[in-house]
């Protein structure tokens, strides 16, 4: 089934305060006090619609700020106008994000009536200190709250946006949060490791000395330990990287950090990488006839410029094993077929147990 998302950006609208972080007009191009009128609402359904095959599963997604920090007219209208479309079987679902400290029980009541599916909790560390740092102005412990109420109302689902390389951040501090985010047990995840955008406060940090944004090697590393993790816990990572829109590539919007417009790829190459050495260190490489993998996943095993197969090959040697597609195997394992007749499978989420690679 094919899934769309018709997305409406509601910028910094909503919010108490500046994280260090955040400059949410620069990223999405609007201005601060843009508010949508129910026209744009209205509009951009519509445009999106023309262009949405009529089998898609659609979701209106209001990104950009708190949410439910809105004034209440404000979200009533751009929900109302939402659930008009549900109502007429045209979509199938709304989705926002929204600071943790903003879900209550009373607010939950009233999203209810609106056919609200999916709640995204700007969480972004699960560390107090790097919090605090941050000035986010909500606790761990409100994250572990604001799960739980969302909880209590079957049929939302739950996920939660983490940025890793936060001031006051460090690679153990990131691996804590990642456990803490499983035990929360979300329903998805976004991964968008820390930049230094014009205008905030982390970019005055970064031009006096006083924050050190993560390389992009770096960032490769810590984000694959991550996602293994998520993976070995059966928690989808929807997203690894900032969406890279025209807005973000404006030069002078991105000051320092680990930006790469394929970002996701990059780590799905480290962590094919990894898993080929895995194979060369647990069996004789010369004996591998055939490697066996989901087609999707291809170009992460092929690495940048086709290093990784082409540096395993070279392992092989002088025999050559065969690449190989199933479209019936799961994604992000392959399997290894011996010249004996073995066979083995390796899975992404196994290199979860090797942890000393990653910190
Ligand atoms: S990160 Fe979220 S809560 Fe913080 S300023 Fe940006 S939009 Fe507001």
């Amino acid at each position: 089934m094919l899934h769309r998302r018709i997305a409406l950006f509601v910028p910094h609208q909503g919010c108490p305060k500046d994280c260090v972080f955040c400059n949410q007009s620069r990223i999405t191009g609007q201005k601060r006090e843009n508010r949508l009128t129910e026209e744009q609402v209205r509009r951009t359904i519509e445009e999106h619609r023309a262009t949405i095959p009529p089998d898609a599963l659609v979701e209106i997604a209001y990104f950009g700020g708190s949410f439910t920090g809105l004034p209440r007219s404000y979200q009533r209208m751009l929900l109302e106008v939402a659930k008009e479309y549900i109502d007429a079987g045209v979509v199938q679902g709304i989705r926002f994000s929204t600071r943790p400290d903003y879900i209550t029980d009373s607010i939950m009541e009233f999203l209810i009536q609106y056919g609200v599916t999916t709640i995204e909790l700007g969480t972004q560390s699960l560390d107090d200190t790097v919090l605090e740092l941050s000035a986010r102005g909500h606790s761990a412990a409100q994250v572990k709250k604001a799960v739980e109420t969302i909880r209590k109302y079957p049929g939302i689902e739950v996920g939660l946006q983490l940025l890793p390389g936060l001031p006051g951040d460090s690679k153990e501090l990131v691996m804590e949060t990642v456990q803490k985010a499983i035990s929360l047990q979300p329903d998805f995840v976004r991964i968008y490791p820390a930049l230094v955008i014009a205008g905030t406060e982390l970019e005055w940090l970064f031009h006096t000395k006083q924050y050190v944004p993560l390389t992009l090697e770096e960032a490769i590393d810590l984000v694959a330990g991550m996602w293994v993790e998520f993976m070995q816990a059966d928690i989808p990572v929807i997203r690894m990287g900032l969406h890279s829109s025209e807005d973000l590539r404006t030069e002078g919007t991105i000051i320092a950090g680990p930006f790469h417009p394929s970002f996701r790829q990059l780590v799905e190459a480290k962590l094919y990488a990894d898993l080929l050495d895995l194979v060369k260190q647990e069996v004789d490489p010369k004996e591998i006839k055939k490697v066996t993998l989901h087609p999707a996943d291809e170009t992460a095993l092929r690495g940048s410029k086709g290093g990784n197969w082409k540096g395993f090959v070279k392992q092989c040697s002088p025999n050559i094993p065969l690449l190989e597609f199933n479209s019936s195997l799961h994604r992000h394992m392959i399997e290894v077929s011996m010249r004996d007749g073995q066979v083995i499978s390796y899975r992404l989420s196994a290199l979860a147990d090797l942890e000393s690679s990653f910190l």
